[in-house]
């Protein structure tokens, strides 16, 4: 037993010193800019979804949706291949903390711009914006909107900013039930054991028109918020207007509008034509 704990802790430091090795060249700002990095064959570590069909989906070794197309098309500005890309499942409540670890160097993760977060991290962006809204079962007529969840069961995600504004602004009548991951929530929504899933509309989209959750759920379609995608990165980053320039390169050049309609097709969701494509802000 011994020996075997000792192995795996010498297996732990060696792989610790080897990542420890490797992590100068993972610095955001690499990609061939004169920033001193170190090493070859870079990478760059890009924080994604797994679980959001048409936003950041795993599928075997393919990653696919929106976000990874706006990612590819970023990291090829920034210098790096596709095959230079680390794609890095980056769950809602584990972003901040991610980016100031150095676990990624970036995020694209239908992950919302707002205040409190940039207390932590900074973002790039935006690059999309969507809107908070609700998914009920297929045959539900009661639930149209926030407005009329008193007394249901709700499933958000913790760390959203969906779950935040339920909490803030409906918490004395809904009951909230938070899990770690939309495809949970939308599994309780099928068996039953919720009344309704809520976050972004693009997201419940995505989900809905999964083979396995067609015909039983359907998106309300009353969205009560607006969700400005950013590119999260670490407060301390000089990639924050290159990565403001390709994004409006990528909508100037027609990229952005193909990437949404490719990855939104078949799912009914049409962007909201009055805030996109949106114009990224100025970096701090
Ligand atoms: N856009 C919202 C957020 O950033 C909800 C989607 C998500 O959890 O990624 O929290």
């Amino acid at each position: 037993m011994r020996t075997r704990h000792m192995g795996a802790a010498t297996l732990a430091a060696l792989t610790a010193l080897t990542l420890a090795a490797c992590g100068g060249s993972s610095d955001v700002g690499g990609g061939g800019d004169a920033t001193g990095d170190s090493g070859g064959g870079d990478s760059i570590k890009i924080g994604i979804k797994f679980d959001q069909p048409g936003l950041g989906y795993q599928d075997g070794s393919d990653y696919t949706g929106f976000d990874t197309d706006v990612a590819r098309y970023v990291a090829d500005k920034l210098g790096y291949s596709e095959d230079q890309i680390q794609w890095v499942e980056a769950p809602s409540a584990n972003r901040e903390t991610m980016l100031q670890t150095g676990q990624v160097d970036m995020i694209f993760a239908t992950y919302s711009i707002t205040d409190e977060r940039k207390e932590q991290v900074a973002f790039a962006g935006p690059y999309f914006v969507a809107g908070q809204d609700l998914l009920v079962a297929q045959d539900n007529t009661d639930i149209t909107g926030p407005e009329s969840l008193k007394g249901k069961n709700l499933c958000s995600v913790t760390g959203s900013t969906s779950a935040q504004r339920i909490k803030d602004e409906y918490a004395a009548d809904v009951q909230l039930v938070e899990r770690p991951s939309y495809v949970e929530c939308v599994t309780a929504l099928t068996a039953g054991q919720v009344d309704a899933v809520t976050t972004d509309d693009i997201i419940l989209a995505g989900l809905a028109a999964q083979p396995a959750n067609k015909g039983k759920v359907k998106v309300v379609g009353n969205p009560f918020s607006e969700e400005n995608y950013g590119v999260g990165l670490p407060k301390d980053n000089d990639t924050c207007s290159k990565i403001n320039d390709a994004i409006q390169s990528m909508i100037d050049d027609g990229s952005w509008e193909k990437a949404v309609t490719s990855n939104t097709e078949g799912t009914g969701y049409t962007p909201n034509a009055d805030l996109n494509p949106p114009t990224p802000e100025p970096c701090a």
